[in-house]
């Protein structure tokens, strides 16, 4: 590793870890140490670590698994806190919000979008609120399924709204470009509190939301 590349990455768990030194002093020596394991991948997947085109590589990978867990910094229902006094007492539908993940079980991209719908109780949150507090979830290793219920649950336990319901629809890459290598096949997952839980009526109305 160049020393510009240790102070890059330095630079990005400072502004992760900076609070803690001897945290920090840890995380740097595993990074270092885990370029070392991907030099190592190189070599037993049958390439040469040192030839041009890979010797950033593992640099490279370090600096982007920092960005894909950007998640980890902070806690994402925060983001919601901000509320607005509405008397509003139907569906707010936010569609299509993109989102980024990593599955846990292969390190391999999860992306899709997520449709969050409320009913709040008083209470609303700025729109952009609601996709900053999703991207916060997304973005750590994942598995779709648990995305979707701390989405619902950030929204539940904040806004503490009469019902709210998430569908998740996805690609993932470790179905998609290995293993089953089933390219077209995406997962959807639901999950929802109070009225869109209780009533099916309710939850047929935030389906046909979805539909454009
Ligand atoms: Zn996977």
């Amino acid at each position: 590793m160049s020393d510009k590349q240790l102070e890059k990455i330095s630079q990005f768990l400072h502004e992760r870890y900076g609070e803690d030194e001897q945290d920090f002093e840890n995380k740097m020596k595993q990074s270092i140490h885990f370029m070392g394991a991907v030099q190592d991948l190189i070599e037993v997947c049958g390439d040469d670590p040192s030839r041009e085109g890979l010797q950033e590589t593992p640099y490279r990978l370090m600096k982007a698994f920092l960005e894909y867990t950007e998640g980890y910094k902070e806690d994402p229902k925060l983001h919601l806190q901000k509320t607005f006094d509405v008397n509003h007492h139907d569906i707010v539908m936010v569609n299509d919000i993109e989102f980024n993940s990593m599955c846990e079980h292969h390190f391999a991209p999860i992306f899709g979008h997520v449709h969050v719908g409320y009913i709040p109780n008083g209470k609303i949150t700025g729109l952009s609120k609601v996709a900053r507090m999703v991207d916060g979830y997304a973005k750590r290793f994942q598995v779709q399924e648990r995305i979707t219920n701390q989405i619902v649950s950030a929204m539940d336990e904040v806004l503490q709204p009469l019902g709210v319901m998430v569908v998740m629809e996805a690609k993932h890459m470790c179905m998609c470009g290995r293993g089953v290598m089933k390219r077209s096949s995406y997962t959807t997952t639901t999950a929802s509190r109070g009225i869109f839980a209780e009533q099916a009526e309710k939850r047929m109305e935030f389906l046909s939301l979805l539909k454009r």
